[in-house]
């Protein structure tokens, strides 16, 4: 063998260990798909890192516009008169009526969350909610005729409300109302939605991936190079979104819901009347919580959670976090000048700093 083949040969040598070493160390390129849209009278938007081999990210973002339409229009929804929840509306008191799989769920989940927070979550409020201008329309022209309803129409609307008229039958799937409730689960479906799309890619698969539905979250793995999901808190101002502080999920498989009283809300006469309603009172909440945020192993629970506490407020709120040791955080309007103070719960706080 001459010098020069010798030669040759180590240099081919070199070359297909070098490019063996790169395919091995060189970092896979890992890409976030993202895919959104509209649904539950909000938006969507949802980000996968690295898909399982052979699925295009279109079949997903398919999949995921069947499901979320099938839970809104067709089981949660107010505002579609043919939704198992219209239905169950519709129907009469004291016959027990056969449910779904997924309202027994819900329904589930809300009464024990009624429970557990001494009625302020209440999905049995609808009447009211209806009646103050926050629900599916009857007409506008009624509600401001008189949008400010007396209190013989409160005390009146109040007798339909409460949690203990839901008598379910979880073994059997059915539902008895002992009064002629009026169910609304627009404090809850949201995050019983992203909680239904996560199940759904957990099965697929997909190890990374951060779903949001109308500010409801559930955050699994890390992005690309073990980067932590950094979810924001929002400044609770009706201007354009800004954000207000932020937090880490540390690679944890996280759910996270906010509520706030100053998106959805009417102004009459000086005074702000909030989307949040007190069970008791039968109407607005009117204090100095702003907004409040709750991390939860499911964004059901957190979004339950997170409509009670708005519906406590600041003091009896915090102490509520405090006894269940749940990770919370609550923005309060400060009495000085138009500021915010924070005040979050221990187990909060770990989720403040990147781990
Ligand atoms: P957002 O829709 O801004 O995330 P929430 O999750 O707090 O807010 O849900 C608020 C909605 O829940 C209201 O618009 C109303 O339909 C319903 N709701 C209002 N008060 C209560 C309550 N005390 N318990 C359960 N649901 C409520
Ligand atoms: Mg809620």
């Amino acid at each position: 063998m001459t010098e020069t083949l010798r030669r040759h040969r180590l240099t081919i040598a070199a070359a297909i260990l070098l490019a063996i070493a790169f395919l091995l160390y060189s970092p896979r390129v890992v890409e976030i798909h993202e895919f959104g849209g509209a649904t539950m009278g909000t938006t969507y938007s949802i980000k996968i890192v690295d898909l399982p081999s052979g699925l295009g990210v279109e079949e997903f973002a398919q999949a995921v516009t069947e499901l979320l339409t099938h839970v809104d229009k067709e089981q949660m929804s107010t505002y579609a008169p043919e939704s198992e929840l219209s239905r169950l509306n519709r129907s009469p008191p004291y016959t027990p009526i056969a449910i779904s799989a997924e309202m027994a769920e819900v329904l589930g989940l809300a009464i024990e969350i009624s429970e557990l927070t001494d009625g302020a979550f209440d999905v049995t409020v609808g009447p009211l909610v209806n009646r103050w201008g926050f629900g599916p329309q009857t007409s506008v022209a009624d509600v401001l005729d008189a949008r400010i309803p007396s209190q013989p129409e409160i005390d009146s609307l109040l007798q339909r409300v409460g949690y203990r008229h839901l008598q379910l039958d979880r073994q059997n799937l059915t539902l008895l109302k002992t009064a002629d409730v009026y169910i609304d689960l627009s404090g809850i479906a949201k995050g019983f939605a992203v909680d239904k799309v996560a199940e759904y890619f957990d099965d697929a698969g997909i190890a990374s991936y951060f779903i949001e539905i109308g500010g409801e979250l559930r955050i699994k793995g890390y992005k690309p190079g073990q980067q932590t999901w950094v979810p924001a808190i929002e400044k609770p101002v009706d201007t354009a979104p800004q954000v207000h502080n932020i937090f880490y999920a540390n690679g944890e498989s996280i759910a996270v819901a906010g509520s706030g009283d100053y998106r959805n809300y009417f102004e009459e006469n000086g005074v702000h009347y909030s989307h949040e309603i007190d069970p008791v009172t039968g109407r607005p909440v009117s204090h100095n919580l702003a907004s409040v945020y709750v991390i939860e192993a499911t964004t059901a629970r957190a979004d339950a959670m997170a409509t009670a506490y708005m519906v406590l407020g600041a003091e009896k709120g915090f102490e509520l976090a405090q006894r269940l040791n749940e990770a919370v955080y609550f923005v309060t309007k400060s009495t000085a000048g138009d500021g915010f103070e924070d005040r979050y719960t221990e187990k909060f706080e770990s989720y403040l700093q990147v781990r």
